[in-house]
């Protein structure tokens, strides 16, 4: 599952997306110790699977949150979180 975490503001669109499909057999979850800001949390879903989440209190602050990595990776296919998902399930809209 498709879920998006993030808002809109006048300056744009800010939107993480976690697509869940391979979470509850990716071993470790690498996301949640890549992000250098700490935003994925571990929660059940409703089939008792562990899925990876944004956590609640980060969702409407994405922009500063991860302004952190963005100048100065430049690009966001090289953002520590896209990077540790082997499977490509973390996205960006910014
Ligand atoms: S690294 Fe990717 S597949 Fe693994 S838990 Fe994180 S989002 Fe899910
Ligand atoms: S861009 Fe940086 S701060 Fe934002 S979710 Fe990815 S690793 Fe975390």
């Amino acid at each position: 599952m498709k879920a998006h975490y993030g808002y809109e503001d006048g300056s744009g669109s800010y939107y993480i997306t976690v697509n869940t499909e391979y979470c509850a057999t990716c071993d470790g979850k690498p996301c949640t110790d890549a992000c250098v800001q700490g935003i994925f949390a571990r929660e059940e879903d409703d089939f008792d699977d562990e899925i990876v989440v944004v956590r609640e209190d980060a969702r409407n602050s994405l922009k500063s949150i991860c302004a952190a990595c963005k100048p100065q990776i430049g690009g966001s296919r090289s953002l520590p979180c896209e990077v540790s998902c082997k499977q490509g399930m973390i996205a960006h809209s910014w």
